[in-house]
């Protein structure tokens, strides 16, 4: 059955949302607070120069040609997307950089001319890197994230070990020259965690870097929000900008309207693509998951 779907926030998680559930058939709307959509991706636009205010690494180009192939289209259909070569350059100093090329085997000559015998390492590392990357982003991120249980698949049984150790000991393990470490030690932290907090198994992230490449769209970032948003139109999805919201109304356990700017908008089904805390500020307490104490640590 068609379900009315309100949707608040419009970043990438929720446009990407909108467009899945507009594809199934549902009559989507999204309210976005701010006069301009895209959230965190948002654009300024200021003296006449144009600034992308968020993100700008665009790794794991496969996960956005996914994204678009399931609406039967592709990322060209809607932006350019550039390799940069070289990828990027890491400053330990004012002049002190290392030039990260946009191929391994130029980063494996790099490595090998910093710290003796690296090289080799680091065609190892990456290979178990890439045998990481095909589990976790072309299987484990595709399941519902309802249950731990969902890490646990043949493939990463055998990788059990990996997710005891952390990746910075595993780093430290193998490499010696201090800007090595460092150089592979950055990627893990677009995860939100410490690399002495996260299992080795997440080394994929370093596959993403140096296996599959930094990219930048032609006209900046925003050029994937505008692709989105086009989509979720082209599906039939509604987009409101400067429209708060500033509750979520409950009757018998069951979410069923949005006060927006002080008007209260009825729904079968309200996703969140704000922040989940500022989602949950938006219930009565008594709704809520975790408390404000749970929250702040
Ligand atoms: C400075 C910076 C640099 C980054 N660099 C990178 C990078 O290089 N590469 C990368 O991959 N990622 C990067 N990120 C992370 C990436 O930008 C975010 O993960 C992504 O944009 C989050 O999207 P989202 O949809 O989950 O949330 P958001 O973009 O935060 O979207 C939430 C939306 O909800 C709206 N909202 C909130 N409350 C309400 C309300 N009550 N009513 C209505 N609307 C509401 C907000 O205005 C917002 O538009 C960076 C982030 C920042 C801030």
């Amino acid at each position: 059955m068609r379900k009315n779907i309100k949707i608040i926030g419009s970043g990438f998680s929720a446009l990407a949302a909108a467009c899945y559930l507009a594809k199934e058939g549902n009559k989507v709307t999204i309210y976005e607070k701010n006069s301009t959509i895209g959230g965190r991706a948002r654009q300024l636009k200021k003296d006449g120069f144009t600034f992308d205010i968020g993100p700008t690494w665009y790794w794991m180009p496969d996960v956005f040609e996914r994204f678009f192939n399931d609406f039967g289209k592709k990322p060209s259909d809607y932006y350019e997307l550039i390799k940069l070569s070289p990828a990027y350059q890491v400053y330990f100093g004012v002049n002190e950089f290392v030039t990260i090329a946009d191929n391994l085997p130029e980063i494996i000559t790099t490595f090998e001319s910093i710290e003796k015998g690296s090289g080799e390492k680091l065609a190892s590392f990456m290979k178990e890197a890439q045998s990481n990357y095909d589990i976790a982003i072309k299987d484990l991120v595709y399941r519902p994230g309802v249950s731990p249980l969902e890490l646990i698949t043949v493939e990463t049984a055998l990788k059990v070990n990996q997710f005891f150790g952390n990746i910075s000991k595993d780093i430290r393990r193998r490499f010696k020259n201090k800007k090595l470490v460092q150089i592979l030690e950055f990627p893990v932290l677009f995860l939100g965690a410490k690399p002495s907090d996260t299992p080795s198994f997440y080394n994929f992230m370093n596959f993403a870097d140096f296996g599959l490449g930094t990219w930048h769209p032609k006209n900046g970032m925003y050029s994937v929000v505008l692709a989105m948003e086009q989509l979720a139109k082209e599906l039939g999805v509604t987009i409101n900008v400067n429209s708060n919201i500033e509750k979520i109304e409950v009757t018998d356990g069951k979410a069923t309207a949005l006060v927006i700017n002080g008007e209260k908008v009825a729904a079968d089904i309200i996703l969140s693509g704000a922040d989940y805390h500022h989602s949950e500020t938006l219930l009565d307490e008594k709704h809520r998951a975790y408390s404000e104490k749970y929250c702040k640590y």
